[in-house]
């Protein structure tokens, strides 16, 4: 009767193994035990519960929270060759009534439905219709199991909460004996509690995998000439996908028109543009029209685009869950990808400020600035403290995929002279100046502050002169982070002591455990060093081969009018690259080619191979 999870796994995604965890989750729906499956971006939470609905009778309900999600996991899926729609407000009467006769004559194995949908008034009709169709399937039940993705948008305590979620609260009651699966990228227990809870989960099976995303290289850079250092970041990938997110909707519009006036295909992304406006530029994106999005963190969810090679953040976000959340949507297809943050400790002030304003600012949100902070101005190896920070322990020693760990940091060799002339001279300007000012005084520049103040004359100037001020101003978030500065003021911070930093002054030894680090100077013809993951992932793989599949690949989505990443991933064209299968049937072995696609683009490929030479 019905196939295995393994049949279906390399029939309809060409794929030859499980995820962690996937097993396990698929297991749960296969045999109708409640679930609650947490695992990072990228770690396949979709095909959890996607590849059970081919296997076990009756149709698999997925709540989704956003229209656009929907539509590319349909697009997905039905790419694949699963009998898959969504159903929702935003359809046309004709695609609702194709939509409609399709559940009618039980012919999808996944339905996407929002919330209001399946749990909200007025949900009477669809469920009259999801019984026809179960009728018409002739065997088992209408319904075979409720998935609820994006679970943590039921919870108040996640990052994204949508009241519509609350509705699902009535799921258990009104489909009884139903499994119900929830999924979610939020790792906090809180969240998960709550989940559990809202959804009267019975016995779930929890599944929490690990956070680490080993295929990300994360970098820390304290901002300097922002421009500049974006360009070192947008160098390295050129007409490759990339996210900038900034803290204001004047620096998006201001750096996305700098951007495009320099040549690269980038589009401003905002909740101060129309919606008509927004929509074409996250379209622009995903259609692969523009590689770049400069963006608040507005744009986000249901951004499944899965070759995103870099997001910058242009600014500190308020937490490291927001982080973890906005840098990972870099690299969901497994390939290496880059996160980079650069920042100023104003951008904390920034959120204190700002949080107070809205009567926000609880000690759990200073704690979650802190704790921000912290990573920003840490130096120890990054995978290893966002790891530990959501609770796990990090077995590896070097993760080869960070800043700290690639040796692009430099430990400062007396920490505690370098903090004490810093200290000194926060107290010899009165703690009245900011850290530009603190900065230029220890590198000895002559900026015409510095000659206005008279401050040329301090015994601390030129103290420093050695470093670079952009350097000077890294230690002083560092010093910061280590709670021996602070900052005070609104619009323009100005540094002071705290008394941890007064002690210092007082006694060299003090702080004994104190580290501080700097970017290692660029060398004349020094190319960043490549992680692991990057140089195993291009090996033996034709790059201009890669190129042109990229521009087939692209030829595909455009005369189907889905997104390119519906139809390969960069992972299968790497493949396609490297193996060089010159008949479909060679194709069908490789990566993320399962029978449909094998079918349905394999001759083009194979002849794209072969007209390769
Ligand atoms: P999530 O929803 O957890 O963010 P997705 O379900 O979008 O993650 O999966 C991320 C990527 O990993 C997708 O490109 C998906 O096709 C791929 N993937 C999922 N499971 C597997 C697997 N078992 N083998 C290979 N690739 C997989």
């Amino acid at each position: 009767m019905h196939s295995s999870l393994e049949d279906v796994l390399s029939r309809y995604w060409g794929f030859t193994a499980f995820r962690p965890l996937q097993r396990a989750a698929m297991d749960a729906i296969v045999s109708g035990r409640d679930s609650l499956v947490v695992l990072p971006t990228g770690g396949g939470k979709s095909l959890c519960f996607q590849a059970p609905a081919l296997v076990r009778p009756g149709v698999g309900l997925v709540v989704s929270p956003l229209i656009s999600l929907m539509k590319d996991q349909v697009d997905t899926l039905v790419a694949n060759g699963v009998p898959a729609a969504f159903y929702n407000s935003a359809m046309t009467p004709d695609e609702k009534s194709r939509v409609a006769a399709g559940i009618r004559e039980g012919r999808y194995n996944l339905l996407y439905v929002s919330p209001e949908r399946l749990a909200g008034e007025g949900s009477d009709s669809f469920l009259a219709m999801l019984d026809r169709g179960g009728a018409a399937r002739d065997s088992g039940p209408p319904v075979g199991f409720i998935a609820i993705d994006e679970a943590h948008c039921i919870s108040q305590w996640g990052h994204d909460f949508r009241p519509e979620y609350r509705q699902l609260g009535a799921l258990r009651a009104r489909f009884g004996g139903v499994s119900l699966h929830a999924s979610t990228a939020t790792a906090t227990a809180r969240v998960r509690r709550d989940i559990v809870a809202q959804l009267a989960l019975e016995r779930p099976l929890e599944l929490v995998g690990s956070f680490d995303r080993p295929n990300l290289v994360y970098r820390v850079l304290a901002r300097a000439t922002l421009k500049r250092q974006l360009e070192d970041v947008l160098a390295r990938h050129r007409g490759q996908a990339g996210i900038i997110y900034c803290s204001s909707r004047r620096e998006v519009d201001a750096l996305a028109g700098w951007l495009a006036g320099n040549g690269v295909r980038a589009v401003p992304y905002h909740a101060g543009l129309d919606d008509g406006e927004r929509h074409r530029h996250q379209d622009a994106f995903l259609q692969e029209d523009a590689d770049v999005v400069v963006a608040t963190v507005a744009f986000g969810m249901g951004i499944d685009r899965s070759d995103v090679r870099f997001v910058v953040h242009a600014g500190a976000p308020q937490s490291l869950e927001h982080y973890q959340q906005e840098s990972g949507r870099a690299g969901r297809d497994g390939l290496e990808a880059e996160c980079v943050l650069i920042y100023s400790g104003a951008d904390f002030l920034k959120w204190r400020v700002m949080l107070e304003r809205n009567g926000e600012l609880t000690d759990a949100r200073r704690t979650l600035l802190r704790e921000m902070e912290r990573y920003a101005a840490g130096v120890g190896c990054r995978h290893r403290h966002l790891v530990s920070y959501f609770g796990e322990r990090y077995a590896a020693d070097d993760c080869a995929a960070c800043d700290y760990c690639l040796g692009e940091l430099e430990a400062v060799s007396e920490p505690v002279v370098v903090a004490r002339k810093i200290l000194s001279c926060v107290a010899r300007v009165g703690q009245r100046f900011g850290g530009g000012h603190v900065a230029n005084v220890l590198c000895g520049s002559d900026s015409d502050q510095v000659a206005a103040r008279g401050h040329q004359r301090l015994s601390t100037f030129g103290l420093l002169k050695e470093a670079t001020v952009a350097e000077v101003r890294g230690y002083i978030e560092q010093l910061l982070a280590e709670d021996l500065l602070r900052q005070t003021g609104d619009e323009y911070p100005v540094l002071a002591l705290t008394p941890a930093g007064v002690d210092l002054l007082k006694d060299p030894g003090a702080r004994p455990d104190l580290a501080l680090a700097r970017q290692r100077r660029p060398q004349k013809d020094r190319v960043p060093k490549r992680s692991r993951g990057e140089v195993e992932s291009w090996r033996d793989v034709d790059r201009d081969l890669f190129e042109r599949l990229r521009a087939l690949r692209l030829a595909i989505a455009r005369s189907r009018g889905v997104p390119p990443y519906v139809i390969f991933h960069d992972t299968t064209l790497r493949e396609i690259a490297r193996v060089k299968p010159t008949s479909v049937d060679a194709l069908r072995g490789v990566y993320g080619i399962g029978a449909t696609k094998a079918e349905a683009f394999g001759p083009q490929v194979v002849a794209a191979v072969v007209g390769h030479g």
